[in-house]
């Protein structure tokens, strides 16, 4: 299979061609001839396969080559996503699948000033990647209007239901054109998820690429038993016996990442953190700093559990085990 075979247009092809997508994944060979068509989906995938450009592809395909062009303070397409780092994740995709056409992708979340947001959003947006809290708040004082969306996508719909974004994604569904087309994305799908899919989606197309709720195969796991007091000693002992690399560690709670973080830095080990009270730039600039090789050890509350994409990671650390237990699917698949 080629992306020429499911019907994408040269400025698309020309992008993948640099980005050196040879071969679609089995979740863009089902998804993208269907959105194309004009289908809404129903889609279990996790991250890792390939289920942003599954979307972004045939999403960006139909705004570049149907409708009219974007009003200001409007958005022809609307991606909601979960956090804060998976908005600046999948806008930044968008754009470089997006990079030959003449459409505008942003994201917008919370957190961080609302005043840029509406700037960008004067003229006019094709693409917006957001959080539902900001996104109302952005509705709320007309920054933004709905009348032209043309599609709407639910990225990780289970993780914004886990986060307790229920509510606020029933106000933006209330506020959308009823006539639009509806792509659903969740890596479970529980049977909230499944009334949601209920009340949004037409006739969707279901496509599953993975087993229900189970574990990546390729993903080695182990345990190990110890005492509750004893878990940072054990840590620092399993990271100089075991020579571990890079490591993304998951611990409860934001005091527990923090005591784990200073008792690292303390031996001497180049730690970050990322959680909830960390304000936005903190978090950025730690993720970055950890996919670049400058942090070995980045330990993080459940916020970074999903959709966080980093290449190469060798390991993950369960210092807590998850409340949630799909959370613990996601979490080894940062892998
Ligand atoms: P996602 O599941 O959308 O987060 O994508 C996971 C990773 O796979 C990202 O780093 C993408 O850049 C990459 N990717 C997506 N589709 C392809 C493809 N067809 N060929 C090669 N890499 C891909």
């Amino acid at each position: 299979m080629t992306f020429a075979r499911l019907g994408l247009i040269d400025p698309l092809l020309a992008a993948l061609a640099t980005l050196a997508y040879k071969t679609p994944t089995p979740v863009q060979t089902q998804a993208i001839p269907a959105i194309l068509a004009g289908r809404d989906l129903m889609a279990a995938a996790q991250t890792g396969t390939g289920k942003t450009a599954g979307f972004a592809l045939p999403i960006l395909q139909r705004l570049a080559t149907e409708g009219a062009p974007v009003a200001s303070n409007s958005v022809r397409a609307l991606v909601l996503v979960p956090t804060r780092e998976l908005a600046e994740q999948v806008s930044t995709s968008i754009r470089s699948y997006g990079q030959n056409l003449p459409l505008r992708t942003c994201a917008v979340y919370g957190g961080v000033s609302i005043n840029p947001q509406m700037m960008k959003l004067r003229k006019g947006i094709d693409v917006v990647v957001a959080t539902p809290g900001r996104l109302l708040d952005l509705h709320r004082q007309n920054a933004i209007k709905f009348g032209q969306l043309q599609v709407l996508v639910l990225d990780e719909a289970d993780r914004m239901l886990d986060l307790g974004f229920s509510r606020e994604l029933d106000a933006v569904f209330a506020a959308l054109p009823k006539r639009r087309q509806t792509l659903l994305f969740s890596a479970t799908f529980s049977d909230v998820i499944r009334r949601m899919a209920g009340a949004i989606l037409d006739n969707p197309l279901s496509i599953e690429t993975s087993p229900r709720n189970t574990a990546a195969r390729s993903v080695r796991q182990s345990l190990v038993a110890v005492d509750k007091k004893k878990k940072p000693e054990l840590f620092s002992h399993l990271l100089r016996k075991r020579r571990w690399g890079q490591v993304l560690v998951f611990a409860k709670t934001r005091k527990g990442v923090e005591q784990l973080v200073a008792t690292l830095q303390a031996q001497g080990v180049a730690a970050d953190s990322i959680h909830g009270d960390k304000p936005q730039p903190a978090r950025l600039r730690a993720l970055e700093r950890f996919k670049a090789g400058a942090v070995q050890i980045l330990v993080a509350t459940d916020v970074a559990a999903r959709g966080l994409d980093i290449d190469d990671l060798p390991l993950v650390v369960n210092f807590d085990l998850p409340i949630v237990a799909e959370d613990y699917i996601h979490r080894i698949g940062r892998t």
